[in-house]
């Protein structure tokens, strides 16, 4: 992913890292539990699911056609008030089968029930970053302990502070978002100027927009970033590259609650650190990364009316490289040796990857979840031909299913 390089030859990994990579060759004293024969396929770094709420998958196709706000205070809200600590362990367990089969190796999450979701993480293999979910509903009382205890959880568990969105935290707290921000040095992440009504009420309540108002209030000292990013003005746009931070893009969820395009172009000419999310079940309603790396390709053309607005190789490292960046995991960004063997097989072999013209614009254009032969985390291979080395997915599909019927009335 570094400069758009393509190695023929083999991979080793050695427990939860990369060993070696290169061409080919005999070492005697070698001795592996398994060797693969990749066909002619491409190995590559995992994608990162650079924003998403995982335990959602119990709103997939439950409450749609509805735009954001009626969604979330009609569809969303009451039933996540009626949420278990139970039903997050097994809709997370759900969304990872789905991230796994996608070729995902790590997820930003926002969400609530945390402990519960970190131990289906870790019985899945899955490489769950925890992003702060606060808002005035709740979660800012635990948003220290949380980080406290989620980043000394798991090594496969980690924590960054974050909170819901401007239009559900009050000035107060926040003022006590900034001060963590400064007590800990940390990155601060939120959902950001996602609608148009969004902004205009942050400016009717403070007179600036989101981005100006959490960087006047020191939120963004230590870095961080922004989920959804779609009316960004250009001064929101300096905001974030002049702190380095993080824009993730959810093109799917924004067409689809009818929220807006986000002119990803803009980002890309002012060379802004980009990364790529699903965001939850309830909103999009897949979990592919693949669709949204399309997407966020090609809607910048209809707006420029240039089939060239947006390269490829762009989107593809803000799907893979950027995403890891993004959220903290900086041993998983590309595959190299000492880095951490966070690794998918994409099978060259499906019709719809042949030929081989460009095997990134196939990546881009034309490949699906479908492509994904094998998904490794931290050196385990979790999902391979389809099946499930960590995950019993009919045991999963059998408890979510009995768990809907204490939330689909509502
Ligand atoms: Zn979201």
């Amino acid at each position: 992913m570094q400069d758009d390089k393509i190695i023929e030859g083999e991979l080793w990994t050695e427990n939860d890292r990369i060993s070696y990579i290169g061409p080919a060759k005999t070492d005697a004293d070698k001795k592996f539990d398994r060797e693969i024969d990749c066909k002619g396929s491409l190995l590559m770094p995992g994608l990162k699911n650079a924003h998403t709420h995982s335990a959602m998958t119990f709103s997939r196709s439950l409450a749609d056609e509805y735009c954001l706000n009626d969604w979330l205070h009609k569809a969303i809200f009451p039933r996540e008030a009626k949420l278990t600590p139970e039903n997050v362990y097994w809709f997370s367990k759900l969304a990872y089968a789905d991230y796994l089969a996608g070729g995902i190796t790590a997820c930003f999450d926002m969400y609530f029930h945390k402990y519960d979701n970190a131990k289906a993480a870790v019985e899945s293999g899955f490489r769950h970053v925890f992003c702060g979910a606060a808002n005035d509903y709740g979660g800012f009382e635990a948003l220290e302990q949380n980080y406290i205890d989620l980043n000394d959880y798991d090594p496969l568990v980690s924590f960054k502070l974050g909170f819901h969105a401007e239009y559900t935290t009050c000035e107060d707290n926040l003022k006590f978002m900034s001060e963590l921000a400064h007590k800990y040095n940390a990155p601060v992440y939120t959902h950001i100027s996602e609608t148009s009504d969004e902004v205009e009420g942050c400016k009717e309540r403070y007179g600036i927009t989101p981005a100006v108002l959490f960087d006047k209030m020191g939120i963004f000292d230590f870095g961080g970033g922004g989920f959804h990013c779609v009316w960004f003005t250009d001064e929101d746009r300096d905001i974030f590259k002049k702190r380095g931070l993080w824009s993730v893009f959810n093109a799917c969820s924004n067409l689809k609650l009818a929220s807006g395009i986000t002119p990803v172009y803009k980002f890309i000419e002012k060379d802004m650190n980009i990364a790529i999310g699903t965001d939850g079940a309830g909103s999009n309603n897949a979990l592919s990364m693949f669709r949204e790396m399309y997407l966020d390709t090609v809607l910048s053309n209809v707006e420029t009316h240039n089939a060239a607005a947006v390269d490829p190789f762009t989107i593809l490292k803000a799907g893979t490289t950027g995403g890891a960046l993004c959220m903290g995991l900086y041993d998983s960004d590309v595959l190299a040796e000492g880095k951490k063997a966070d690794i998918i097989m994409i099978d060259m072999n499906k019709p719809c990857m042949q030929p081989e013209n460009n095997i990134v614009r196939n990546i881009i254009y034309s490949a699906d979840n479908d492509c994904v032969k094998m998904t490794m985390i931290d050196g385990k291979i979790l999902y391979e031909d389809g099946n499930y080395t960590t995950i019993d997915l009919d045991e999963v599909i059998r408890e979510t299913n009995k768990l809907m019927k204490g939330l689909s009335d509502i």
